[in-house]
This record gives C-alpha cells, structure tokens and sequence, in this order.
C-alpha cells in the first residue's frame, strides 16, 4: 500500500525491526478505506514510551467526523465482501496471517516500545497468538452452514447464516492486538466489514497490522481509528450503520456500550474485567503450581490482564511454603527496559495506571495485620529513571473484605491466603462481582473436576493457567462480560445471524 497523507511518512512495506523508526512512521494517520488519512480535525495526541516518558509517536485524535468517514466507507465495502464465497474470504485472512508471521517480530518490538511489555515474555508471545488467530479463524469460512428443518414433506426449510454489516470494535491496552484479532478475524471470515476503535495507550501496532492486512483484504473492509473513549468510541458504538458492537475493557465503559446497543437493538459482546481465584490444594505437584502462579498472575506482564490469578488461596499445610516459595520466584524476575532480551518484566503502561495500583499497594500496606512481600529488584539503568516500573507486591493477611481483594487492581499485585476446606475456599472463590476465569491445582481430580463445576466463571483450567488460545471459547459471567470469543461457536453466534427460508414445492 502506498497510499499515505501529505506530511506523513509512508509506512515501509518490508519488516521494519526499529520500533522507533517504525512509530514515527506510522504517526497521525487513521486507515479508512484502505487509505492513510489524518483526523479531519487535524488533531493528534502524543503516544509515549512507558519505560522513558519519551514520545515516540503522535496518533491521529478521531472524532465523530472520522467514524462517520471509516463507517461509511465500511457500510460500502461490506456488500462485496459478503458476495464472496466464504471460502474465499477466509483464504485472503489466512493470507493475512503468513503476512503477520512474517512481520511478528517487528510488531513485537513495536508492541513492547508502546506498551512496555517485555519483549522476551510478552510481546512477542502475543505477536504469535495473532497470527494463530487469524489463520485459525481463515481456515473456518466453510464452517458458516445453516441446516435443513423438517417441517413438513413438500416444504424445503433451511437455515442460512449471514453477516451483520457493520461491526465497531472498541479495544483496550493490555494486549491490544491479540484482543483485536479475536474480533476481527471472526467478524471478516463471516463477512462483516469492520471498524476498529484503539485504545490511547496503544494505537500504533494495531494499526500496523490494519496496513499490513490491507494489502490482501478489499480496501474498506478494515479500518483503524484511533482516539479518545467519548469523542471517537462513543459515535462509534451510536452510529446507526453500526449492526454489531464488540468491545473488551472495563465493566464501567461496558456498560456505556451496552447502552449504546440497547438503544439501537443491536447484539453486544463485552468482555470486561476478572478478579480471577486461583486454587492451591496441599497435594498439587508443589514446583509446578508455583511457577504457575506467576504465569496465572501475569507478572511479566505486570499483572495487567483480566484473567490475572490475582486471588491465590492456598491449602493450609502448604501455605508458609507456597509464600516463600513465591516470593522467591519472583524476586529472581529482572525488572527491566522491555526491549532489553534479558527483561522479564516491563513497565506499567500509563501514568493513570501506575498511581491506580500504587493507591492499592498502599491501601494494603497500611492494613492492619497484613504483610506485603516486596518482590524483584527496580532497574538501575539512569535511562530509565522516568520509566513506570513497579515492584510486584504478593499480600498475606488482608481478609475478604479487602478492596484488594475484591476489586480489579490490574497491576502485580496478587493476594494469598489459606483455606482449610474446599467447601469454605469454593464459596470465597465465587464471592465475586466477577466471574471470568479460574484455576484449581490439585491431584485429586474428583475434588477439582468437582469445584471446576461449581466455580462461577467462564473459563476454569486445572493444573495450568494458559491465556487465551484459538478454538476454545472465551469470556466470562456476571460483570464479567456476555458473549464468547476466540472459538467456531463465537464466530457463528456473534458474527452472524440465521435466516430461515422456507420453500413450498406444492
Ligand atoms: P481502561 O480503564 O482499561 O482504559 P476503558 O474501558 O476505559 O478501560 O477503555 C477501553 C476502551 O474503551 C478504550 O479504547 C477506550 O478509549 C474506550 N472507551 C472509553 N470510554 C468510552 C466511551 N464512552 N464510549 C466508547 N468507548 C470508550
């Protein structure tokens, strides 16, 4: 593609492994129709590199003028898009995917400069899951069938499915691209165009792969724009060619979306936040579960995800050990410039966010009869002296009552405490406004497969706490979102609708 606007450098076509390079070139510019074009506004915000507060970016700032523009423009190109075989539509996606494969490490690298997530354990984890998702989704065109009803002998009854039209995206920072393509990916191969909001802290690598999977697609089909929630998500999710609205981020802006589809009558999923338990029975295989609950904890991702293992409670007998055990683990992850190939951790992503969790730490640390363990070490580096860097904090003795241990903190802090009886450690895990994910480590199966059952989430995994993989579904109950993701079932039930056509042959 080498459309681009006046004063802004066309992005290269070959993998481009300078990030910084790479996000200047990209600066000022939404993809609408296929083409680089600035806010009609002309206004942009800054995009800054969390691990050294220097800007590295601007992004366009869209307002309603520019949804108006990526909508129309969308409305236009569904028409065809829906025409063509769905084989067809999902070959141009898997294409879509080898194009990402080929480009992951520079969105790893560019993802990792946006965000501060370590390139080593996160970003680039993240880049492969991507293309997992849109080569798992491309191979699935043939999979839009309908069926065939009896109804009666000279009646031919079938069911189609077809796409909704016009599908607006709202996605959020922690992991912005995989969260996207869990979108996307389903929305194209059912034939919808698509128009993606990004969120602020992240709008640069989301918009890479727009460009890159734009040279395959039909201009229109996908579309980028970036802005603020109220003045460029908000005439998104209003705007009236909009069919289908999908969005990931937190309960309160959920719901604004919610609102939005209720007033138009459209379908919504939303997958909002986790308060996810993770529990430790004393006969788990004890090495294994405690590298587990840094993986379910996200550390190296600084805790920032809904399904973070942020509520570990472990089995009395084990307890004392599993703390230090934990603590111990931690302490030998290196906090670091997330592009440094020896960083475990990065940076929190913003400054908003950085004092949110440290009101949290702080509301705990001054608990009476809690005890927060201090883990890792800050970076030393002089360069990185304005970074968001924080120390994860493991808590023991805050009770149920805590906000921590209640409320989403979405940073590393994670809070254990002991159960004695699976009945008692069951009814805590469920005590929850949220119901995303869960994780149960134990021997015993009965007694997991047991709890697995009567655990109030959408996703319970025993003896492993992966994130989210292609063809299993995922989302969550109560606040903790409506619908499913990720999997054949999400693409039919939230990208399509069935038709029923009726045939009297007399
Ligand atoms: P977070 O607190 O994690 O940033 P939000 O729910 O505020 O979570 O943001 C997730 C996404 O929702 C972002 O892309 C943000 O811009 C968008 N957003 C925020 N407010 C609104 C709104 N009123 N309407 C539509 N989108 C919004």
């Amino acid at each position: 593609m080498d459309t681009h606007s006046p004063g802004h450098t066309a992005a290269p076509t070959a993998p481009l492994l300078d990030p910084f390079a790479l996000a200047k070139a990209l600066s000022g510019v939404h993809l609408i129709g296929g083409e680089y074009v600035p806010a009609r506004s002309g206004r942009r915000f800054p995009v800054v590199n969390p691990a050294t507060g220097i800007q590295v970016a601007e992004a366009a700032e869209g307002d309603a003028a520019d949804v108006d523009a990526a909508v129309q423009n969308a409305a236009r190109a569904q028409k065809d898009w829906a025409k063509l075989p769905a084989r067809k539509r999902g070959a141009l996606v898997y294409q879509c995917a080898a194009l990402l494969k080929e480009h992951q490490e520079e969105l790893s690298r560019l993802i990792a400069l946006e965000t501060g997530k370590a390139l080593r354990t996160e970003s680039r984890v993240e880049a492969g899951v991507v293309a997992d998702i849109f080569e798992f989704f491309g191979g699935l065109g043939s999979e839009l069938k309908g069926e065939s009803v009896p109804f009666a002998p000279n009646v031919l009854s079938v069911t189609v499915r077809e796409p909704l039209g016009v599908v607006g995206a709202i996605i959020p920072w922690n992991v912005p691209m995989l969260l996207m393509a869990l979108k996307v990916a389903p929305a194209l191969v059912a034939g919808n165009a698509v128009v993606v909001k990004s969120a602020e802290e992240a709008p640069l690598a989301v918009l890479r792969i727009c460009e890159l999977m734009n040279r395959i697609l039909p201009p229109g089909v996908f579309n980028m724009l970036s802005g603020m929630g109220p003045e460029c998500g908000a005439p998104l999710v209003e705007h009236p060619l909009v069919k289908k609205l999908t969005f990931t981020g937190s309960v309160e802006t959920g719901k604004i979306v919610a609102r939005a589809a209720a007033e138009k009558l459209i379908p919504v999923t939303l997958e909002l936040g986790g308060k996810s338990p993770m529990i430790v029975f004393a006969d788990c295989d004890f090495d294994k579960t405690v590298s587990g609950a840094l993986t379910s904890m996200r550390f190296t991702r600084q805790g920032q995800s809904c399904t973070a293992a942020s509520r570990i409670y472990v089995e009395r007998p084990i307890f004392d050990r599993f703390v230090a055990a934990m603590t111990d683990a931690v302490n030998t992850m290196v906090m670091g410039d997330p592009l440094d190939e020896k960083t475990d951790i990065g940076t929190i992503v913003s400054e908003g966010q950085l004092e949110k969790v440290r009101g949290f730490i702080e509301e705990g640390t001054k608990t009476p009869g809690a005890t927060a363990h201090v883990c890792s070490a800050m970076p030393t580096d002089p360069a990185l002296k304005k970074g968001l860097f924080i120390q994860p904090v493991i808590f023991t003795g805050l009770t149920k009552d805590s906000r921590l241990v209640r409320e989403e903190i979405f940073g590393p802090v994670t809070v254990i405490a002991p159960f004695d009886e699976p009945e008692a450690v069951l009814a805590e895990a469920n005590d929850s406004e949220y119901g995303l994910a869960a994780s149960l480590w134990t021997n015993n199966l009965k007694v997991g497969l047991d709890l697995a059952h009567r655990l109030e989430a959408g996703l319970v995994q025993i003896n492993q706490n992966l994130v989210v993989q292609a063809n299993l579904s995922y989302g969550g109950v109560k606040s903790s979102g409506l619908g499913k993701e990720a999997s054949l079932e999400a693409m039919l039930e939230h990208f399509t609708h069935k038709k029923t056509i009726m045939v009297n042959m007399g």
